[in-house]
């Protein structure tokens, strides 16, 4: 099999971590140029030269959760395409999400600033029942969120393509749904995928549906947020706060606003890092089903986009 990851100068923990649960398998590491009789490639952030130098691959395995990158290129016509489901990445997510939360429930910045003022000044706890948590994706990410998300008992609400019923949640479903699911949620979260159908969805309309004084957290892909409306929405305080892990432009470029908006908390795309171990683990069983006919685990629907 062939593998490429755009990230890595060398491939060397890929191999060690797919040769520990693939030891008779033959990985070739991707040169442009060099033509390879490879049915299965495992890649992340490929260059479209790739996979027009390799029509005959039958099985793209992608080594992330997202596929957004990899369905904007031209594949060969009859390859499936997988993805990594959670490997290591939900429990991360849900760090991050509970973590901005009860910073923001808890003013846990309001009393940083008291502190290096040498203030000792005690504020009333805000009613939790204010704080409904609304996630935008209930799919492997989102449930794992909503999970830790209900260990601290904040009011759950959730937004989905097709319903869903899940414990402890108000759950809404489609374009009918969102509204409604905007207008009653406080911290909004996002875990969609980046489709036509998502690209832009958090648009000035929709995030001004929010009520006043609401958070966003996006630990998704950038491009789901128009920016400048976010930023006209965070200067009127429409949105006291935004944790962003991704960006329309990644790296951020130097003097973007959200380096220094007072609102704004941002990491640079960490909040869900692959793990190894399981993102081989999951190849291995992958190559198996594929080998035995069976259902491929994390098969990406390439007409829905995810
Ligand atoms: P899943 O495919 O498991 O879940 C996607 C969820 O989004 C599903 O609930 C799906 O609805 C919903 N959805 C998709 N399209 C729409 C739509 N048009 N309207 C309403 N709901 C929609 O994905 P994961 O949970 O595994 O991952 C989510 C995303 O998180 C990834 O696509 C990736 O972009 C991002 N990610 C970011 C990382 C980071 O480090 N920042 C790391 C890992 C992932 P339904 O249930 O009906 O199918």
């Amino acid at each position: 099999m062939l593998l490429h990851d755009a990230s890595e100068a060398r491939p060397d923990g890929w191999l060690g971590a797919l040769r520990a649960v693939l030891p008779q398998a033959d990985i070739t590491v991707w040169q442009a140029g060099l033509p390879s009789d490879c049915e299965v490639a495992l890649v992340w952030n490929p260059p479209q030269q790739l996979f027009d130098e390799q029509p005959q691959l039958r099985l793209i395995f992608n080594l992330g959760a997202g596929v957004d990158q990899l369905l904007a290129l031209r594949l060969p016509p009859h390859a499936k395409v997988l993805r990594l489901q959670d490997a290591g990445m939900a429990v991360q997510m849900a760090e991050y999400v509970c973590h901005a939360l009860i910073r923001w429930y808890r003013e846990l910045d309001r009393y940083g600033a008291q502190q290096a003022q040498g203030q000792w000044l005690r504020h009333p706890l805000q009613p939790r029942a204010d704080f409904t948590v609304g996630l935008l994706g209930l799919g492997v990410l989102g449930q794992r969120v909503a999970r830790a998300v209900q260990a601290f008992e904040f009011p759950l609400a959730g937004w989905s393509r097709t319903p869903r019923q899940l414990d402890g949640m108000r759950c809404f479903a489609g374009a009918a749904g969102l509204d409604a699911f905007l207008a009653t949620t406080r911290m909004l979260v996002c875990l969609l995928p980046l489709t036509p159908q998502t690209r832009g969805l958090l648009n000035h309309e929709r995030l001004s549906r929010l009520p006043r004084g609401s958070y966003l957290i996006n630990i998704a892909r950038g491009a789901l947020v128009v920016e400048d409306a976010l930023r006209a929405l965070l200067d009127s305080g429409h949105i006291a706060g935004a944790a962003l892990d991704v960006m329309a432009e990644e790296p951020l470029p130097a003097g973007h606003w959200m380096w220094t908006h007072p609102r704004v908390v941002l990491t640079p795309h960490i909040s869900g890092m692959t793990r190894r171990d399981a993102a081989a683990a999951q190849v291995a069983q992958a190559l198996q089903a594929h080998a035995a006919g069976a259902p491929l685990p994390g098969q990406v629907d390439l007409a829905r986009g995810y």
